[in-house]
């Protein structure tokens, strides 16, 4: 079995089956190298390699390996081929009695060895650190870098994959990304135990593999929080975006037992913006993560619970009790609930497109797939605002960005100030009167067809089509519950009672408060409300408005 001292620093390792030797040279190492080194050693070729497996899967940095010649089982040499592919950049020592000389000349060009030490290697400050002093010296002079964080290794075209860098940024979880296609992506998964099969696999921080994770799993082993901490609570809230976020921090600072519950990653829809400029207080604009990222930590520091890649599938009330169930089965319990469940992007109907989502073709992700975009020609459908704001974030990297609007002109539904600033950028391209017909690509986006308003059609190369056509709300789970207009929206307040009589089944003998749903001591914020503003300011007013409302349904009932 391997044994290591330290932590984090880099590693010199020693293997020799004679756990005598073996503890005599770690010994020595550790004398002159342990503050600056981690000193790992093993007794056999196959501790040895399991050892260095885990610390690639950590994202420790390995820099020099010395292997006994003679060991059972796997040789020094055998043993450091393997090594080589587990950690190329390592230097290799091979240690030898003076009879195996010949063996380790040979070594030389079977395993690009850098050096063989004769044993007995007394005195070490002779024969064994000058050695080692040049082979560190050597490679400090290498660009390496360890790599503590999480690491995802996928396929760059791969809709899964996609899904899985998405959720770690947008909760904030810092990662590293590796093509399987490419070494170091093939040496991780190896290191894993995996043949690329089965991807994405993602190497938590500590080392432990995860394949083809799904978000409730990826969440937990990532470090956040999935599970409520009680059963029952004053306020849930479901959706983490501007309105559910303003609800929470509202909530918990206004002293309610708050738990915040979202699917995915917190930040909603605002969360995938690039700059929000019309956000009260920030002159200069902000982007929508930093924005609700902060939400988020001010929402904990006051003392709100949150807890992602949690689904809420189901709403009952039960007396005085709100029951919120889980798409596990489980479920919690409150006194009151504030839906903020917002909306998402239509899909577009051309055909290809769905087989195609993910591998070029994405709806409302501009920001994690801009680096992938660099000098590449970009297509985007939708004449609002998240698209204006799409194409001005994404044409400073892209070769050119064309701007797909089915209507005449922008005016209608875009801002003034993003027209104008489209209308500056030289690489910002408007094609008004224009849709996609169809989208075509073996594995990945290739071509559009694209048709304007009089029916003709043109075939373009694109690799990428970011698409921001209008929303729909996430509400058909509340199906039978919550009252909700034609196109699923919530009714709340007055919009429940439109010829001054109370919604059916309503009991109590007031109307519906101003955000309150057809389920007394059930609120609305944000997108998710039929008439809703579909602003960031809105939906966090009308989170800490709801808030109120709570309190005044909580001292009434
Ligand atoms: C790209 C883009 C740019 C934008 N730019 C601006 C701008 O510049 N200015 C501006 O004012 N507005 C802008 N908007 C609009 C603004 O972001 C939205 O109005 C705002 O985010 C609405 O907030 P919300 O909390 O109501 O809903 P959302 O932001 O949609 O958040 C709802 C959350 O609920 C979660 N959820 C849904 N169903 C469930 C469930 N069953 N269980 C648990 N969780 C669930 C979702 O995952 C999501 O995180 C932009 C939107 C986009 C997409």
């Amino acid at each position: 079995m391997a044994q290591a001292d330290g932590a984090t620093r880099t590693v010199i390792m020693t293997v020799d089956d004679d756990p005598g030797v073996s503890r005599a040279v770690a010994r020595d190492l550790r004398r002159r190298y342990g503050a600056s080194y981690r000193i790992v050693r093993a007794e056999s070729g196959e501790s040895a390699l399991q050892a260095l497996r885990e610390l690639k899967l950590r994202g420790d940095l390995v820099a020099v390996i010395l292997a006994d010649y003679r060991m059972p089982q796997m040789n020094g040499i055998e043993f450091l081929e393997q090594a080589m592919d587990v950690y190329p950049a390592a230097r290799r020592v091979l240690l030898t009695a003076y009879a195996d000389t010949d063996a380790a000349i040979d070594a030389i060009n079977v395993v690009d060895l850098d050096h063989y030490l004769l044993k007995p290697w007394d005195p070490p400050e002779e024969k064994l650190y000058p050695v080692l002093d040049d082979l560190l010296g050597a490679w400090r002079a290498g660009d390496h870098r360890p790599v503590p964080s999480t690491k995802v290794v996928g396929h760059r075209w791969s809709a899964r994959s996609s899904e899985v860098r998405e959720f770690l940024a947008r909760n904030q979880v810092p990662y590293r990304w590796y093509s399987a296609e490419e070494p170091e992506g093939r040496r991780l998964l190896s290191a894993a135990g995996q043949d690329g099969e089965r991807l994405p696999v993602v190497i938590t921080a500590d080392g432990t593999p995860l394949v083809e994770p799904e978000a409730p799993e990826l969440a937990a082993r990532v470090g956040l929080a999935t599970t409520p901490a009680a059963d029952f609570y004053d306020l849930v809230v479901i959706g983490g975006g501007p309105a559910g976020l303003g609800a929470a921090v509202y909530g918990a600072s206004e002293g309610l037992r708050t738990v915040l519950v979202e699917r995915s990653a917190t930040g909603g829809q605002a969360g995938q913006s690039s700059r929000i400029e019309n956000y009260l207080g920030f002159p200069d604009g902000v982007s929508g993560g930093q924005l609700t990222e902060r939400a988020r930590r001010q929402a904990s520091k006051f003392g709100a619970e949150i807890l992602t890649a949690r689904e809420v599938t189901g709403l009952e009330a039960s007396g005085a009790a709100r029951i919120v169930r889980f798409s596990d089965g489980s479920s919690i319990a409150a006194h009151s609930v504030i839906l903020a469940t917002g909306v998402s992007y239509r899909q577009l109907a051309a055909p290809g497109t769905d087989d195609l989502t993910g591998c070029g073709v994405f709806y409302g992700s501009a920001l994690t797939e801009a680096a992938a975009c660099q000098d590449h020609d970009v297509y985007i459908v939708g004449g609002a605002n998240s698209a204006g704001q799409a194409a001005m974030f994404l044409s400073r990297g892209a070769k050119s960005v064309t701007l797909l609007v089915r209507g005449r002109s922008l005016t209608a539904s875009m801002s003034h100030y993003l027209i104008r600033q489209i209308e500056e950028t030289p690489n910002i391209r408007v094609r008004c009167g224009t849709v996609v017909e169809s989208a075509h690509g073996d594995g990945h986006l290739e071509r559009l067809t694209l048709r304007d308003e009089h029916g003709s059609t043109e075939l373009v190369d694109a690799q990428w089509l970011f698409v921001f056509i209008g929303a729909a709300p996430h509400t058909d789970w509340l199906d039978g519950t919550v009252l909700r207009d034609e196109r699923g929206f919530i009714l709340a307040g007055p919009d429940l009672t439109p010829g001054g009589r109370p919604p059916a089944g309503w009991e109590l003998d007031r109307p519906p408060y101003h955000l309150e749903t057809s389920v007394p001591g059930v609120f609305v914020a944000g997108d998710a409300r039929a008439e809703s503003a579909k602003r960031v300011a809105s939906a966090v007013g009308e989170g800490a408005m709801a808030v109120m409302l709570v309190h005044r349904y909580l001292e009434q009932s």
